[in-house]
């Protein structure tokens, strides 16, 4: 067999990448990395907290074992296999994204309803460009990538951890309906496979939640408000009732799983409070009344700048009234995004990244704009980071959040690595060849 386990260098020199790492690891290549490594920094960026210079990253298997200054590392790893990065940084999270295996970013819902394998086979790509352009992690609010997540876990395609809330769930005549379509396509469609659900009434959304979970959702994705690229309802309709809101996170926070609410209208984002959701989506109506309440209940906020600023530069391509809504609903989702940081609301950054073509703004590979985004709407860098890092995991709730997001003992061992300092020029993350190394699980997945 000749299997690059074969050419694997016998020793890894201090210092250097063993070519064979740039490979990308097969199930049986898993053996590749040392058990125990170590990643040298110039400059360690933890993800929250003040950056470390000359720093050093110990890992054991799968977990960051040791953080610190170099000159305090401790004896028993000074002889281990260690290599050297300029700037080392956490795994970065996405926490909205839909893996539909569309080739555009501007095609009606209807164009989902091709073969659910051919979504699939354009979504091998997508994860890849995700991990590699820095993101270890994303939280997908609706798209196939949560059924085909055992294959990344296996190791028979690389991509990032996936957690995923299967479909976003609408009301009938809601944004996650086709409104194009007639309603028994629609409905047979999401019970083959589609990534979609349609459902009405306090036993149905309760039911829904079930499906959700049966299909492995980690998190529940509902449809508060109407939204800018469904066809016949407005971004500030309020969807589902307050009793189906309530009935579907109590329902997802029996299997321990909280609810991640697509909303934009004011009257939206409050009754999804109410009902509990854990995080709101776009929030592009959110005012100082949402606001205080989401600081009183622990609320985050995920703005979508990349869809919301993506979506209004390339609004000439969409269908009229796609393009009247998002033309609309950007300028009050700016304010939103400026008024939540003013305020000190806890942000997490997710892009609404759907299209399977590469080279758009809307393309999985071009996660890394949101950081650039919140830097603009008033962030600092760090704070961008942190938002892209530390908090992220924050979105799944206490009981499916991984240990994730930060340069710290007992975390998850995913790191990205830059050859330049983000904090000087935050738009360096925005470019995926930026991104020199990219490890997920302590395993070098990406290197130059
Ligand atoms: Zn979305």
């Amino acid at each position: 067999m000749d299997s690059p386990v074969q050419a694997l260098p016998q020793r890894l020199a201090i210092g250097m990448v063993p070519p064979t790492l740039q490979l990308q690891p097969e199930p049986h290549q898993q053996t590749t990395t040392p058990k125990v490594h170590g990643i040298q920094a110039s400059l360690l960026i933890p993800g929250r907290g003040s950056p470390i210079k000359n720093a050093i990253l110990i890992i054991h298997e799968k977990t960051i074992t040791w953080v610190g200054p170099t000159a305090s590392l401790p004896p028993k790893y000074v002889s281990i296999p260690t290599i050297h990065v300029p700037i080392l940084l956490p795994g970065l999270w996405d926490v909205h994204t839909h893996y539909f295996g569309v080739v555009s970013s501007t095609a009606g819902y209807d164009s989902l309803l091709g073969p659910a394998a051919l979504a699939g086979a354009r979504t091998v790509r997508d994860l890849k460009n995700t991990l590699f352009a820095g993101f270890t992690s994303v939280r997908e609010l609706g798209g196939y990538a949560g059924e085909i997540s055992p294959a990344v876990e296996d190791g028979s395609i690389v991509g990032p951890h996936i957690y995923s809330a299967i479909a976003p769930i609408s009301m009938t005549a809601g944004h996650g309906d086709i409104h194009n379509l007639p309603i028994g396509t629609v409905l047979d469609a999401c019970a083959h496979g589609l990534p979609f659900a349609v459902c009405d009434g306090v036993p149905d959304c309760i039911r829904t939640v079930r499906l959700m979970i049966r299909r492995g959702a980690k998190c529940i994705k509902v449809c508060a408000t109407g939204g800018v690229f469904s066809l016949l309802d407005s971004p500030q309709d309020t969807q589902f009732s307050p009793e189906e809101l309530k009935a579907m996170v109590d329902e997802a926070a029996r299997a321990k799983r909280v609810v991640a609410a697509h909303c934009h209208g004011k009257e939206g984002i409050l009754a999804a409070i109410n009902a509990g959701v854990k995080t709101f989506e776009h929030g592009s109506y959110m005012d100082e009344e949402c606001i205080k309440l989401m600081l009183e209940k622990d609320i985050i906020y995920c703005p979508t700048a990349s869809v919301v600023e993506g979506g209004a530069r390339n609004a000439d391509d969409m269908p009229p009234i796609n393009r009247k809504k998002i033309l609309e609903t950007a300028v009050h989702a700016r304010h939103a995004y400026r008024l939540a940081i003013k305020n000190g609301v806890k942000i997490a950054l997710g892009t609404d990244q759907a299209s399977s073509t590469p080279g758009n703004y809307n393309s999985h590979g071009a996660n890394g704009k949101e950081i650039f985004y919140a830097v603009k709407a008033g962030m600092t860098p760090l704070q961008a980071i942190e938002a892209c890092t530390a908090i992220s995991p924050e979105t799944l709730g206490p009981h499916m959040a991984p240990k994730s997001g930060q340069l710290k003992e007992g975390y998850d061992a995913d790191m990205i690595a830059l050859s330049e300092n983000p904090l000087e020029n935050i738009d360096l993350l925005s470019e995926p060849d930026n991104i020199t190394h990219v490890w997920k699980d302590g395993m070098l997945s990406k290197s130059p």
